[in-house]
């Protein structure tokens, strides 16, 4: 049975509470549902019934098209003046030892060492300190921008903005015009955890806040350029924190239209200051991923990032609303890894990520940051493919 007569059964079901139907007739009339309905779907939506809606809209959205692009990752430290409770990755100043410091030559290798392979997009993303500033980031923005015109450059959150900007006293508007001009083209989604300051002041209280965070971003977009967004879920929060955090998505997106992609990040306990609180179940990250697809009505894209949840996961959430499962990565990130993400060497062929994505039935489309298509991999025989076979068992009498 296709998704569209699923749904039709939903609404006609009389044994379903009332408030499911009504939330499944909003989907089918394309409809926004409102914050209660976000925290309702959050308490009462069952993983079978939320399912049905996110495919739904993912197949109104997208069809079978499942995105992916090839990438690598540029951290330039892993040292950080913050001190976010959740975070596996910084080694604050006193542990210095265990950090990176990256200069600018050693960042430039990092990128020619892709010369000869079909990557076009460098993401480059790290902690925060006095050395990489303004100066620092438009001279790397440009050098990688000269060596390489055709890559491109998605750099930075608002986390590393707002230091840099203040430290170099200019105000957001003039920063991101400046990061623009040296060859910044588009804003990855970190940084945004949850905006609510009752979780916000107690996981990530000193670098920017909410507001703050999506007053760069709306400068960004004021220039005509693009961004993604992210939520941390699944540790101290309520649900209603995550509705109020897409919420305010939500309504800047309204605004300025400038978000891509919307990117659920889940909560992994291991080597940080929260490692006494639970993660959540791969059950509630189909269901957090699915409520997503529903509530941001005018977000083009929900990511799943394979590297964070695994390769598995992320082929199940190709029927729970998500349509892009990030890049090929080539081992170039420790975000996930140091956090205890499965995945602690991430990186996967394009050969490996289109297969994954055939294997559960959609079409594995390659994509460059703004997602124009690049290559349509449904059809394409990898030369050692090895085919689908059945093999005999010997057979006991
Ligand atoms: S999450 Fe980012 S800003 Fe916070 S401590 Fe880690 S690297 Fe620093």
């Amino acid at each position: 049975m296709d998704t569209t007569s699923k749904l039709a059964l939903i609404i006609d079901d009389p044994d379903l509470p009332k408030m499911h139907r009504d939330i499944a007739k909003k989907v089918q009339n394309q409809e926004r549902i409102s914050f209660d309905e976000g925290v309702y779907l959050y308490e009462h939506g069952e993983l079978a019934y939320l399912g049905v809606l996110a495919n739904y809209i993912r197949e109104a959205k997208h069809g079978d098209n499942t995105y992916f692009n090839r990438n690598f990752h540029l951290e330039p430290t892993n040292l950080c003046v913050y001190d976010c409770k959740f975070c596996s990755y910084s080694r604050l100043i006193k542990q210095k030892a265990e950090g990176w410091e990256l200069t600018m030559e050693e960042m430039l290798d990092i990128v020619k060492k892709y010369d000869n392979e079909p990557v076009t997009e460098v993401h480059i993303v790290g902690g925060v300190l006095p050395q990489y500033d303004v100066a620092f980031y438009s001279a790397l923005f440009t050098a990688i921008k000269k060596h390489r015109p055709e890559l491109h450059v998605k750099a930075l959150t608002p986390v590393e903005y707002h230091y840099i900007f203040k430290k170099a006293k200019i105000d957001y508007a003039s920063g991101m015009k400046l990061m623009k001009e040296a060859g910044l083209e588009s804003m990855p989604g970190g940084g945004a955890e949850i905006f609510h300051p009752e979780i916000r002041d107690q996981i990530a209280k000193d670098k920017c806040t909410a507001d703050q965070w999506l007053a760069i971003h709306e400068e960004w977009h004021k220039l005509g350029m693009r961004s993604n967004a992210t939520m941390l879920y699944g540790h101290i929060e309520r649900f209603e924190h995550r509705v109020d955090h897409m919420e305010r998505l939500r309504q800047l997106q309204d605004k300025t239209g400038g978000f891509q992609t919307f990117i659920p990040l889940k909560f992994r306990n291991q080597h940080n200051q929260m490692d006494h609180v639970p993660e959540v179940s791969v059950i509630e990250d189909l269901r957090n991923y699915a409520i997503a697809r529903i509530y941001m009505d005018n977000f083009d894209h929900i990511k799943a990032y394979w590297a964070m949840i695994s390769r598995q996961t992320a082929q199940l959430s190709l029927n729970f609303g998500v349509d892009d499962i990030d890049g090929t990565l080539d081992d170039t990130t420790k975000i996930y890894s140091m956090a205890g993400a499965e995945e602690q060497t991430p990186a996967m062929s394009t050969q490996e990520v289109a297969n994954l994505i055939k294997q559960v039935k959609r079409r594995p489309i390659e994509r460059d940051t703004l997602y124009n298509v690049i290559k349509d991999y449904t059809d394409v025989v990898f030369d050692d493919e090895v085919k689908p076979q059945y093999y005999k068992l010997p057979v006991v009498n």
